[in-house]
Parts: structure tokens; C-alpha cells; sequence
């Protein structure tokens, strides 16, 4: 009985201890980033505290990335120190996000010292995020916090030490500056870790608020060089059609009180975007507004994470909006939270110009070829489970078997859904409603800044019905739980037009995962091999290399020639691989010649993609 009173005992004490909410005093957090070009940030943090026991959390579950992926093994040089003496700390053996403190008497402060690793090789923001010369705060990685302080009621007031002539852009509120030192105004642990920095020796801000919008909207761009700020005019004509078009989807609701695109060009960052309330967080290479394609990549990502602020920030599945950052979250609604943002930021790309209605109807179709003949994987997982399933395998960044494992199919699986929810809705009210009415009336309401709604399942359903009756329930539930091996193209064929997959757009020899049946990566390498495809059934799989095509040196021009000639040829393409450093022979016997897929008119419906796909704002 002796333990369980002890136990009780520190327990009690927990509660007591590190009560910073009741206080007015806010933890004060300081990042020095003037060594990020080397890698290492320097964080002191000041924080109210109470003798006793005293429980820290490093943040682990991170809004947005859905998964515990906080990145604690790059937390170094720990030192906790009150009234300039060290105190001692210990992990906690089941939770390694945890510390664990005893405050001395008479101690009412205690100062944290760390260096955060800036990593190379990790997901997301925990993967590269500071280069010579530039660097992305993420401020949930340089920061503790007492664990029985929910993360909305823990006042903290960040300030940020750049290198020398650095600029920065952040949707959060600043106090004043001096010099390099930024003092960002209180704000709470939740509303901080929502409000990244970027910051770098190269920097340009727009303003893309059109006209007659009172909220402000500007895009901050941080690059690796000059040359790569040298965007195209198009960008920022663009980018205001963006924001006026969401301005038309929500009914002039909107739920920030500015708006931050944060942009980082730079070939040493990972790649992503993240959502934030008032704000993203988007990393593309170094070049990408310098190259051709530019705009379409830039609307493939940055249209995406700005209807995450009405779509994921403003209304989120209730499973996902657990306590920060500790309580594990359910990502069972990712189908909403990603797929119909998904398909709503392909739309408002294509409404802003960023992409044109022809860029859009070939995403539409090289994503049911995808996630068709290329996703033979759907016939065991069903679409719930890829959403289910992230805390334990997020994308998991390799090519490999994703045919088979499915990855995470609820993003592209999202835009055929909701298409065909679109055309469901236009249809059964006789085009009297639309998604839009929907929209309005799920995300709409007044403006008190970044506010969190949850719904659920049931929450969404009554909010379609509402709009247009229908069996809105057993439609969703059916293609959740579906194991079929076609993917729903119903929003294609409503909207007047057909998914072909054939040689009549296949330039060169199309798409190699609809006729071989691989995706190949670079020198040869077999990044995917379609399960049960024609290579895959010669014995050709993920990891092996091509090494050469009908008994001569590999380049893809042969392999292609292959393809090409394949209907002519009554011998099957004859492939030499290497599998580890063992050589084999593989015979893949495949006639259909090239392979691609494209979207064509059905002239016996109206063409309503067209219609759907036009700009709302102009
Ligand atoms: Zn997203």
C-alpha cells in the first residue's frame, strides 16, 4: 500500500506544480537562430513554476502532419537551472516526449536551455529546414511545456534572434524589433506552434489582396538565391485570383485575421506544404518559379494549404483535434480533412489560372489511372483504412510497393469523391444547389479569428442533407469501405466526360506503369512494379535495376523502343536486372504497345466540369 500512496502523492503534486496558466506571467521563449546556416539553433525559455514536481512535454503529435512524428532525438544540450543552480531531470521510460523535474523550495522560475539539431533525413518540418542561407522556424520544436497546462491556455511570448540583415515572414503578430531580435506578441502554445517563421538572407513579399477584400493577404517568399525571386508577374495576378476565388467558394467567410502565404524555395529543404490557421508553411526547389511548369506546381500546393484554413484549421474532425500535442489523434476523417481539400484546391488552382481546365482534366486522369490499374492495392485496403492507418505509416516517402501498400490514397481518392459528390448535388437538386452551398453553409459564419469547430461523420452528413437530401451516408460509407478494383469515376462521368486509358495521347511510350507495369527511377532502378503486372509476372519488383533491354545496355530510349514495337513483335521484351548483386533474366511478355490515360467529351451530357471549373471572382 506504500507505493500507491507515493504514487498518489507525486501525482497530487504534478497537479499543483508549474500552474503558469493561473498566472499572468507568460513563459518567455527566445530562439536564437543567428547559427542556422550551421545547423543548430539555441533556445532559452523562461517559465513560472512552483517547488515541487514538475512534468515537461516536448511536442509530439504535430496538427497538420496527423502522426507522433515531433522530432525529439534532435533535442541536445539540455540544462534545466533555477535561481543559477542546475536541476536534475529524467526521461520518461514510457513516454520519451516527457521530463521530469523536482522544483526546490523557494524557486518561482525556471530557466530551460537546449539546442535544437536542424535534421537533414526526417518527414516534414522535422526533415531539412535551415540552409546558408535561409532557415523555417517550426516553433513546436523549440519548445517544452508543463503537461498539465493545456496548449490554448499556456501564454508564451516568443522572440526570435536572426543572423545579420535576414528578413522574415510570419502570420504571427509582432511586438517590436530591434535590430536582428524580433519580439513577437503573447500569444498561447497552441496559436505559436500555428504560427511558423520563415526568415533568410533573400527575401520578397506581394500583396495579393484584391480588390475591395478587407483582409490583408501577401505571399512571403524565402529562396537560396536572388535569381530565384525573380517570379513571373503571373504569380501575383494569380495568387490575388486565389485569394478573391475562395472569397466567392465560402461566401466572403473567412476565419484569420490575415492571411501569410510562406513560401521557401531552396533544393537543401524538405519538400511539403503544411497548413496552418493564418498561415503555410510550403517548400518547393530553388528553381521552380524560374521553370516553365512553375505556376502549376506552385498550384498544386499553395491553393491546397489555403482552403486547409476554412477545411482542417477552422472545422476539423473531432477524432483529430485532440489536446495538443500529447493526446494521440484519430485520422479516420482524412477523406475530408485532405481529400475534399484536395479537390478544392485543384479547383480554385484551375479558377485562379494557376492551372489551366486542360491541366485539370489530365490530373483527373492520370489520377483514376493511379489509382485504378495502378493502385491494385485497393483490393485489400479499403479507402477508410489509408486514413485510419497514418499514425503508423504516413506515406512512409518511398516509391517502393506503393502500389500494393496504397499510401495515402485519401488525398487523390478525395478529388474523385467529392467531383462525383459535386455532380451528385447539381444532379439531384436540378442545378439548383451546388458544393458551394454546402460549403457556405459548413465553413461559413462570422469571422473571430483562428477558431476551431469540430464536426463529425454524422455532423457532415446532416450538413449535405441540409442542402440536397440524399442517401449521403450509405454513398460515403460505400466507397470507404469499397475493395473494388476500379476507383469511383461517377464525378467524371456525370460532369460529361469519360476516362480512356489508350495510345491515343501516349507520347513516346506513354505511361510505362499501364503498359510494363513500371515506374522507373533513375539509371534503371525499378521504383514500383505494378503488382500482377506484366513485369511484376516476369519477376521484375521495387529495388532491382535494369540493366538491359533485348540483350543490349540499358537506356529508358530502349526500353521505350520496346514498349513502342510491342504490338508488332510476337517475342516477349526481354529485360537483364540485377536483384541485389545477382543477375536475371526476366521475360516480360506484353503486346499492347504505348499506354496513357486522358479524359474524353461524352456528348450526351452537358459538359459540366467546364461550367464547374469556371472563375467565380471574374
Ligand atoms: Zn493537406
Amino acid at each position: 500500500m506504500r507505493s500507491l500512496r507515493v504514487r498518489l502523492a507525486v501525482a497530487l503534486c504534478a497537479f499543483g506544480a508549474g500552474a503558469t496558466a493561473q498566472t499572468a506571467l507568460p513563459v518567455t521563449l527566445t530562439v536564437d537562430a543567428r547559427q542556422a546556416p550551421l545547423k543548430i539553433l539555441h533556445i532559452r525559455m523562461r517559465m513560472p513554476v512552483e517547488p515541487g514536481a514538475l512534468t515537461l512535454d516536448y511536442p509530439k503529435w504535430i496538427p497538420g502532419e496527423h502522426e507522433p512524428d515531433g522530432p525529439i532525438g534532435n533535442v541536445t544540450g539540455l540544462h534545466f537551472t533555477a535561481n543559477g543552480k542546475e536541476v536534475a531531470w529524467n526521461r520518461d521510460p514510457l513516454d520519451v516526449f516527457t521530463f521530469h523535474l523536482e522544483i526546490p523550495a523557494g524557486v518561482t522560475t525556471l530557466d530551460i536551455a537546449f539546442d535544437y539539431i536542424e535534421g537533414s533525413s526526417g518527414e516534414y518540418t522535422s526533415g531539412g529546414s535551415a540552409t546558408d542561407k535561409l532557415v523555417d522556424i517550426s516553433w513546436n520544436q523549440n519548445v517544452l511545456y508543463p503537461s498539465n497546462v493545456p496548449a490554448t491556455a499556456l501564454p508564451v511570448q516568443a522572440n526570435l534572434i536572426l543572423p545579420a540583415d535576414w528578413n522574415y515572414g510570419t502570420a504571427l503578430p509582432l511586438d517590436h524589433r530591434s535590430g536582428n531580435e524580433l519580439s513577437f506578441k503573447t500569444t498561447n502554445l497552441d496559436e505559436l506552434v500555428d504560427s511558423p517563421v520563415i526568415a533568410g538572407a533573400y527575401y520578397r513579399e506581394l500583396d495579393i489582396t484584391p480588390p475591395g477584400e478587407k483582409i490583408h493577404h501577401e505571399l512571403d517568399v524565402v529562396a537560396d538565391s536572388p535569381a530565384a525571386l525573380n517570379f513571373p508577374p503571373a504569380l501575383q495576378t494569380d495568387m490575388t485570383n486565389l485569394v478573391a476565388e475562395t472569397g466567392k467558394l465560402f461566401g466572403g467567410s473567412r476565419h484569420y485575421r490575415d492571411y501569410h502565404f510562406l513560401l521557401t524555395l531552396s533544393d537543401h529543404v524538405a519538400h511539403f506544404g503544411l497548413e496552418h490557421h493564418e498561415s503555410d508553411d510550403s517548400r518547393l526547389p530553388e528553381r521552380t518559379l524560374l521553370s516553365p511548369g512553375g505556376l502549376r506546381v506552385v498550384g498544386e500546393i499553395l491553393p491546397h494549404e489555403f482552403i486547409h484554413s476554412w477545411n482542417g484549421k477552422f472545422r476539423r474532425p473531432a477524432d483529430l483535434a485532440s489536446a495538443p500535442f500529447a493526446a494521440p489523434m484519430q485520422d479516420d476523417l482524412l477523406w475530408v480533412y485532405e481529400g475534399l481539400t484536395d479537390f478544392l484546391g485543384n479547383i480554385e488552382a484551375t479558377r485562379s489560372g494557376l492551372w489551366t481546365p486542360a491541366t485539370y482534366r489530365q490530373f483527373l486522369a492520370t489520377t483514376a489511372a493511379e489509382l485504378g490499374p495502378g493502385r491494385p492495392g485497393r483490393t485489400w485496403r479499403p479507402l477508410l483504412d489509408t486514413a485510419v492507418a497514418v499514425p503508423g505509416m504516413f506515406e512512409n516517402g518511398q516509391p517502393q510497393w506503393r502500389n500494393w501498400r496504397r499510401d495515402t490514397d485519401y488525398y487523390e481518392e478525395g478529388d474523385l469523391l467529392w467531383l462525383e459528390v459535386a455532380t451528385i448535388m447539381h444532379d439531384q437538386s436540378h442545378g439548383h444547389k451546388s458544393l458551394r452551398d454546402f460549403l457556405q453553409l459548413f465553413y461559413g459564419g462570422p469571422n473571430h479569428g483562428p477558431e476551431l469547430k469540430t464536426y463529425t461523420f454524422n455532423d457532415l452528413v446532416a450538413a449535405l442533407n441540409q442542402v440536397v437530401p440524399y442517401d449521403w451516408a450509405g454513398f460515403f460509407n460505400e466507397r470507404l469501405h469499397s475493395t473494388a478494383a476500379t476507383p469511383p469515376l461517377g464525378g467524371i462521368e456525370n460532369s460529361g466526360w469519360k476516362y480512356v486509358l489508350d495510345g491515343e495521347d501516349a507520347r513516346g511510350a506513354g505511361d510505362l506503369a499501364y503498359s510494363i507495369g513500371l515506374i522507373m527511377g533513375n539509371d534503371g532502378t525499378v521504383a514500383d512494379s505494378i503488382v500482377h503486372g506484366p513485369a511484376y509476372q516476369a519477376g521484375v519488383v521495387p529495388g532491382m535495376k535494369v540493366i538491359g533491354v533485348n540483350r543490349r545496355l540499358y537506356t529508358p530510349a530502349l526500353l521505350a523502343d520496346a514498349v513502342i514495337s510491342s504490338r508488332d513483335v510476337k517475342t516477349p521484351i526481354e529485360l537483364l536486372v540485377a536483384n541485389d548483386d545477382y543477375l536475371r533474366t526476366a521475360l516480360v511478355d506484353y503486346h499492347g504497345g504505348p499506354m496513357a490515360p486522358r479524359l474524353e467529351r461524352d456528348r450526351s451530357k452537358p459538359d459540366y466540369l467546364d461550367e464547374f471549373l469556371r472563375p467565380l471572382a471574374r
